[in-house]
Formats: structure tokens, sequence, C-alpha cells
């Protein structure tokens, strides 16, 4: 069998840098208790390890001591949910990825400019419940083309689109937006990391047998990833781990594609494609 890495997979520079951001925590010896507001990354070995090594993830911030010290995610969270923060007086390692930052930004700006706000991505996705919280949570969110009719007649409106969504995705919306919004500025916020994992994933997986995905069931950048691949090779399966390979049916003359998730560590990619070495196929 031969086995074809994805020129771009596994960690974006946003993860790295987070991840980084809460190893560093570990050797701090000041006796702050260190948190994670919401699992750090989409996926369950990191955020296990993590916990393992006493850095907690907690959903509510009620349920933590004022003085702790609170990791933002990448995803980023509401200037409501910051301005709580800063008044319990959690000390703020804010790790949200610039390129999710800047979202917030624009919609901000644009919403106090009076302009209506539009989402292109998946409304329960902890980035975009963010980026709405930039606009007075008054945005229109939209996943597909399909479910245009949510969208009023507006004069004036602001599109922008969740880091990880398809560049399929966002041009269908933005042909029916053009229609439906008189003076309509768009952005299109597709993180480069997405885009560039996004093209190596698709050029693979027109040239193997096998195209394998790697990384956590709720990643959303994963699940993308596995979309655009199973269009272009129908044995395309999605795996957290080495261990799930059992479950896949490999033959020796498969060549096997790779590819990984933005929240995927380069240990996990390197211990599916060592595996695959040792297996002999039908
Ligand atoms: S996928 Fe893009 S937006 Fe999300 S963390 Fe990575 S670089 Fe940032």
């Amino acid at each position: 069998m031969k086995v074809i890495v994805a020129n771009h997979a596994g960690f974006c520079f946003g993860v790295k840098r987070a991840v980084e951001k809460a190893y560093e925590q570990l050797n701090k010896k000041d006796n702050i208790k260190t948190y994670t507001l919401g699992e750090l990354i989409h996926n369950p070995h990191v955020v296990n390890d993590l916990y393992e090594k006493g850095i907690k993830s907690i959903e509510d911030i009620n349920s933590i001591n004022e003085n702790s010290r609170i990791i933002i995610r990448t995803h980023g969270i509401s200037e409501d949910l910051y301005s709580k923060l800063k008044e319990k007086n959690l000390e703020i390692e804010d790790m949200t990825c610039p390129f999710v930052k800047k979202v917030q930004n624009i919609v901000k700006k644009y919403y106090n400019n009076g302009y209506n706000i539009i989402i292109v991505g998946d409304e329960k996705h902890p980035e975009v419940r963010g980026v709405n919280g930039w606009c007075n949570n008054t945005a229109y969110i939209i996943n597909s083309s399909e479910n245009m009719e949510i969208i009023p007649k507006f004069n004036k409106a602001c599109v922008v689109a969740q880091t990880t969504i398809t560049q399929e995705q966002w041009e269908k919306v933005l042909k029916i937006l053009k229609n439906k919004v008189k003076e309509l500025i768009s952005f299109n916020t597709i993180c480069d990391a997405t885009n560039k994992r996004q093209k190596a994933a698709e050029e693979l997986s027109h040239i193997v047998d096998i195209m394998i995905v790697i990384g956590g069931k709720k990643s959303s950048n994963t699940q993308k990833l596995k979309k655009i691949c199973e269009k272009n090779c129908k044995k395309t399966y999605q795996i957290e781990s080495k261990e799930e390979l059992n479950l896949i049916l490999f033959k020796k003359d498969y060549t096997i594609g790779i590819t990984a998730g933005a929240s995927t560590p380069g240990y996990i990619i390197n211990d599916v494609v060592n595996e695959l070495m040792y297996k002999k196929g039908e």
C-alpha cells in the first residue's frame, strides 16, 4: 500500500498557538488555577491530556473562583462574555485566533454603522455564536443556500463567513444574497489555513483509492474536509486515532490519502501513517 499525506494537514497556526499557550501555563509557579472556556480544541486526545495535567475545561464561569486564569480558545467569545470575565477579575489568556478576531471586528464596525449582519455558518458553532455576540446577537445566520428564506429583503447588509466553511458554500450563498440586498458588503473571511487544507485534500482525493480524514468528530473543519473528499473518493473515512483503522478494509494495491483537520496534532497523524505502513491489506 502507498500512503500520501496532503501538503497541508493538521494543526493550523491558531490552534498551535492556543495549545502551546495552554501547556505553557503548566510551568507557571504562581498557584493560580487555569481553566479553558469550553474545550480548548476539538480534539479529545489533547483535551484529555490537559485535563490530566490539571487544566480543566469549564462551560460556566460561575463554576470557578475569582482570580483564576481562563484561556479563551481560538473560536473567541461574545463581547458580553468578555465583560463578564473582567468583572469576575479573571486573568485572561486570549487565544482567539486573529482570523476570528478580524471577523468580530468587521461585524462590530458594520453593526454600529447601521448594517444588518449576516453570517454564513453553523448557528450552533461556538465561533459563530461568539461572532454574533459582537452585533448584539442580531445576526441572520445561514448555513447553506437552501435556507435563504430566513433572510428578508434588506436595504443594506454586511455578510461574513465562519472561518471554516467551504468556498463553494460561501459562493452559493453570496450569489443569492446579491439579489436580496440592495447594498451588500461582503467579506470572505474563510481563513487561509482552511483554504489550503481544503484545496490540498481536494487534489489528493482525486488520485487515491481511500481517503482518511483525521480529526475530532466535533471539528467543523474536519467535517468539511470529509465532505470535500467524499465527492471525489467514495471511500472516505473520518477517524480520531489509529485505533479506528481496524474498522476499514484495506487492499494491498491501494493508494491511501491522508488529511487532517486544523485541530489534529502532528503526533496523531504520524501514528496513523506508521500504523498504515505496517498494514498489509487483503
Ligand atoms: S482554522 Fe483558521 S481561524 Fe480557525 S484557528 Fe485555525 S487559523 Fe484560526
